[in-house]
């Protein structure tokens, strides 16, 4: 069976692999620093020469940043799917930081597992190769591919993204596929991979309350006059109850419970909340108490408060009587809520909560919906299968406590759901001196595309 040599190919190929993986690694395609954009574009190049290699029809694309690249290769009249990854990579400082030039790529032995060390090796570009090793093995074993692929890389993920919107607006008729797929997330744990069905959004928010016009003397004024730092906390202690629920009003709206069988698997996962908070000195969950801990940092929305100021905080003391209070305030969000209604029943919130003589002001920093992936989609289940048959581990619907927006402009802008799987690990120090991707996640990972690659035949 067609399966069983493509699989065998890849592993016989993994020494390649791993050489043609080290050639993009040399390539420092830095996006946020204008003094390497000479290196994304040569990054570019080479996925593009690579992918023309493998019988692809790509093309680097220019953008007001740097280059998209964009492939299409297998039958015309297959099953599309998208796949994305992105090329560029995070600064590399502190350099003394690492073991070795971040651009030297080199196997290495860490606690008995060989791992690819390299800035990239991890994120993302040994996962990306991991497709398109996947891809070919399916060329060579068979002469094609089992679906039509279109191969989708970014040079500005690291950077913020400020191309992918315009460039999914002006080319949605070439990427939409059935779905996309993204290889740019991590094992649930050892051996156990996850398929993230949920991303939570994100809302910021700064305040400033005004109280007097100017600082005043505590000794002079204290007493009679409002302070804003009084006014401003008593506000920020009343965003949760003594439950953990949030207070603004509405804030639950539209955020439905949990799928009684993603429940069930969420709650068959093992998770340990004390050990999870054991790593960080905490033994606690604070979140809403009627909650698993799974439920708190994947599927439930949340309120943080992120910094605090105003008054004097420098060395000594000084009975200043402040004519300003300021706070940052996000919120993660979940499906079913709005960014910008919840950002204006914030705000209307807390200016209820004004007194005389005290006024309020905002400014909004950032505003993105979660997503949540419609996993009735027959691949999500095929997927899932196809991860458990390679690893030792049961895959898992699991949900992404961060973002990662191109999913949900994926889903906004080309109306097509993502599914994310990955490879990497949480030591992989991705962003970090000494990343590293191992050896074992990108064998494996190639052979867990090759799989999925099959179940889109048809
Ligand atoms: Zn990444």
């Amino acid at each position: 069976m067609s399966m069983d040599a493509v699989l065998s190919r890849i592993d016989s190929d993994l020494d390649a692999a791993t050489g043609r993986l080290f050639d993009l690694l040399r390539i420092p395609s830095i996006s946020t620093d204008p003094a390497y954009s000479a290196d994304v574009a040569r990054a570019a190049d080479w996925l593009a020469r690579e992918l023309s290699d493998l019988g692809f029809d790509a093309s680097v694309r220019p953008t007001d940043g740097h280059p998209m690249v964009v492939a299409h290769g297998g039958p015309e009249d297959g099953r599309h799917i998208l796949f994305y990854g992105h090329y560029d990579v995070q600064p590399v400082d502190p350099l003394e930081l690492w073991s070795r030039d971040p651009f030297d790529p080199a196997i290495e032995d860490k606690d008995g597992r060989k791992v690819i060390r390299a800035r990239g090796a991890s994120d993302d570009k040994g996962q990306l190769m991991t497709f398109v090793e996947a891809c070919r093995a399916w060329k060579a074993e068979t002469g094609t591919l089992p679906a039509r692929v279109t191969i989708f890389l970014e040079g500005e993920e690291e950077s913020g993204s400020p191309s992918l919107v315009p460039f999914l607006k002006a080319n949605a008729e070439e990427l939409k596929a059935e779905i996309a797929l993204i290889c740019d997330t991590g094992l649930y744990a050892e051996g156990v991979p996850g398929i993230v069905t949920q991303l939570r959004g994100l809302l910021g928010e700064e305040i400033t309350v005004t109280g007097p016009d100017k600082d005043l003397h505590s000794g002079l004024f204290g007493g009679i006059a409002m302070n804003p730092i009084r006014v401003l906390t008593r506000v920020l202690a009343n965003l949760h109850d003594a439950h953990g629920h949030v207070q603004v009003p509405g804030f639950y709206d539209g955020v439905a419970e949990l799928p009684p069988e993603l429940k069930e698997q969420w709650n068959n996962l093992g998770f340990d909340a004390e050990r999870f908070l054991g790593s960080v000195g905490l033994t606690h969950p604070a979140g809403e108490d009627d909650r698993t801990g799974l439920e708190m940092i994947w599927s439930r929305p949340t309120a943080e408060i992120n910094g605090i100021w105003g008054g004097y905080t420098g060395a000594g003391f000084k009975t200043v009587l402040p004519s300003q209070a300021h706070a940052k305030v996000s919120f993660r969000l979940v499906a079913g809520q709005d960014p910008h209604v919840l950002r204006e029943s914030f705000r209307d919130w807390v200016i209820q909560q004004m007194p005389l003589d005290c006024h309020v002001s905002f400014e909004g920093h950032g505003a993105s919906p979660a997503s949540r992936m419609d996993i009735s989609h027959p691949a999500f289940e095929m997927a899932r299968q196809a991860l458990s048959a390679e690893w030792p581990g049961e895959a898992a619907f699991i949900g992404g406590g961060g973002s990662i927006p191109v999913a949900g402009y994926f889903k906004t802008v080309l109306e097509m759901d993502a599914l994310l799987a990955g490879f990497g690990k949480d030591d992989d120090q991705i962003h970090s001196p000494n990343e590293k991707y191992d050896l074992d996640s990108f064998h494996r990972g190639t052979r867990s595309w090759a799989r999925i690659l099959g179940g889109f035949a048809s």
